[in-house]
């Protein structure tokens, strides 16, 4: 039985999209452990300190998810954290090829990993990091899509 499940990605910067999914899974699983990719060949806006800092900060209501940063592949952190269950999140079918595709490369290197998606919730399909980006490195606001910490993150990075 599987009672520890990592939702990995780069989380620049978590959007309340990510929230959703990691409050679900948190329902499902003793422990959740956000592990935030350092994903360099990305080149982040946020460095993977800052990302970790907001996402442990929005994060902070919910007792039994931990945020934690990995390099490398996912695979052998599933292994050093003891985890055998991946959570993704599914937006629409665009999402569906790459999380597939990773589904199975993940399995292929380790078979006792298994993959579990959760559907975003419908107010939050349209929602990505990149398109948060977008909008705040054009003045926008952001308060309907991010944490409030993460809205505050971007006023200082771009004042
Ligand atoms: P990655 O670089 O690994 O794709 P992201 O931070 O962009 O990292 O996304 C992490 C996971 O969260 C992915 O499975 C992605 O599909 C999912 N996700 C991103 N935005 C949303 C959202 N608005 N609703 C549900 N899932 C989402």
């Amino acid at each position: 039985m599987n009672v520890i499940a990592v939702y990995p990605g780069t989380f620049d910067p978590i959007t309340l999209g990510h929230v959703d999914v990691v409050s679900r899974a948190s329902l499902m699983f003793k422990t959740l452990i956000v592990g935030i990719a350092a994903s360099e060949n990305k080149n982040p806006l946020f460095s993977l300190d800052e990302r970790v800092a907001l996402a442990t900060e929005a994060l902070a209501n919910l007792p039994n998810v931990k945020v934690r940063a990995f390099s490398g592949l996912l695979a052998h952190t599933m292994r050093e954290w003891d985890s055998g269950v991946i959570i993704r999140g599914l937006r629409a079918i665009s999402d569906f090829e790459y999380e597939v595709q990773l589904a199975e490369v993940n399995k292929q290197i380790d078979k006792d990993l298994e993959t579990v998606f959760i559907a975003a919730s419908h107010k939050y399909t349209f929602l990505s990091s990149s398109i948060v980006r977008d909008i705040a490195g054009h003045g926008g606001n952001v308060d309907d899509f991010v944490p409030k910490c993460v809205s505050n993150a971007f006023v200082e990075k771009f004042n």
